[in-house]
């Protein structure tokens, strides 16, 4: 058998019968568009975060967008992200006609380092995205708390982090919307793209309920505000459905898998590390090694999949160009990019798996 860097199959094949169950239900009734799956899953999951409304829309990219729009973020604005995330986190704010403003990050927990956000606020400044890295929740206490002396809203980017907890507060309601994905290979993951918002703001809600649907008004042809065609499957929210009820299960055996790497790669690079008052999902698993390269091709000759997250900071990224960062600007996101390796990560990773894959970092290290 060999080791996959996420295994959807193996998934899938534990689930079929259920995940069956629930597409036929969807597919022989064709409410494919906003059926009552797509509700259910809504009210299940808002009552799980802890939060009055969750909205699901199109991806965690649009649920992005659609909070930076229910906040009417355009030309003018500034919005404080970390310059270590996934693309989506940035691109949003740009495409709204917004700038961008990065970050660094912690040393430690690879999240936005809430002690350099205020030399980064102007008189432009909106808000704040944060992002939850591999599921590990930031530091919300003092985020909010800048956040409220600045007049700044803050986003929980939590794409990684669903199901992750912070001081016994689960992630998508540590701020004033968070936002998750249902991207397949994500902690809650769907059968193609998804998303989902969540907030205790009603005002904010129904904003956002209406742009997710061509901004539309009290009635059906009725269109008051800019709005955008964004809404989760019917199909989707009914396989998410059906994993949801397993994804506690499978965190608790990500976070074993975690410990068991812990263990043995303490030895061999630097480690993401969690605070005790927090709850990481281990979404994704990574090491930062000066012997990157040579780690990454002993795995590779042993069929062990793996990737880098992410090999160029965003403030590097050439679509950022005209912002005008260069190389030094973000020493800790740097460095974590030039040292970063995520291996394998899912909860069908065996103990061979991970005695094969911990083996060969020992003996790559005796090598070199
Ligand atoms: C996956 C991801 C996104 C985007 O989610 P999609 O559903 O793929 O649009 C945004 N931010 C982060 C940090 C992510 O990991």
């Amino acid at each position: 058998m060999s080791i996959e860097f996420v295994d959807l199959v193996a998934q899938y094949n534990k689930y079929k019968t259920e995940i069956d169950r629930s597409i036929n239900d969807v597919v022989s009734k064709a409410h494919f568009v906003m059926g009552p799956q797509v509700t259910e899953l809504e009210e299940k999951l808002a009552n799980y975060v802890g939060v009055k409304s969750a909205i699901g829309c199109g991806s965690g990219t649009d649920a992005l967008q659609l909070a930076l729009m229910a906040y009417n973020i355009g030309p003018g604005d500034e919005v404080i992200v970390p310059a270590y995330s996934f693309i989506a986190t940035a691109e949003v704010i740009t495409f709204l006609g917004a700038k961008p403003v990065f970050v660094d990050v912690e040393k430690e927990t690879w999240n936005i380092d809430p002690a350099k956000i205020k030399a980064a606020i102007t008189p432009h400044t909106r808000g704040i995205i944060t992002v939850n890295m591999f599921g590990l929740p930031c530091d919300y206490d003092t985020v909010n708390k800048v956040a409220r002396d600045g007049n700044l809203f803050v986003i929980e980017d939590a794409a990684q982090s669903f199901g992750a907890e912070y001081k016994g507060q689960k992630s998508c309601g540590l701020t004033d919307i968070g936002c998750t994905s249902f991207f397949p290979a994500k902690i809650l993951g769907a059968y193609g793209d998804g998303g989902m918002i969540f907030t205790d703001n009603v005002e904010l809600a129904e904003k956002m309920k209406s742009i997710r649907i061509h901004g539309k008004g009290g009635s059906k042809y009725d269109n008051i505000r800019q709005g955008i065609n964004s809404r989760l499957d019917t199909i989707q929210a009914a396989i998410l459905l059906v994993k949801f009820n397993h994804m506690q299960e499978e965190i608790t055996l990500r976070q074993r898998i975690a410990q068991a790497y812990d263990n043995i790669l303490l030895e061999h690079g630097d480690l993401q590390i969690a605070p005790s008052d927090m709850q990481h999902t281990r979404c994704n698993y990574c090491v930062l090694t000066a012997q990157r390269d040579v780690y990454k091709e002993a795995l590779t000759a042993k069929g062990i999949p793996t990737h880098i997250y992410y090999i160029k900071p965003l403030h590097l990224q050439e679509v950022f160009d005209n912002l005008g960062y260069k190389p030094g600007d973000m020493p800790v996101t740097e460095d974590i990019c030039q040292r970063n390796l995520a291996l394998p990560m899912h909860p069908f990773l065996s103990s061979d798996d991970i005695a094969l894959i911990t083996q060969t970092f020992k003996e790559t290290k005796l090598a070199v």
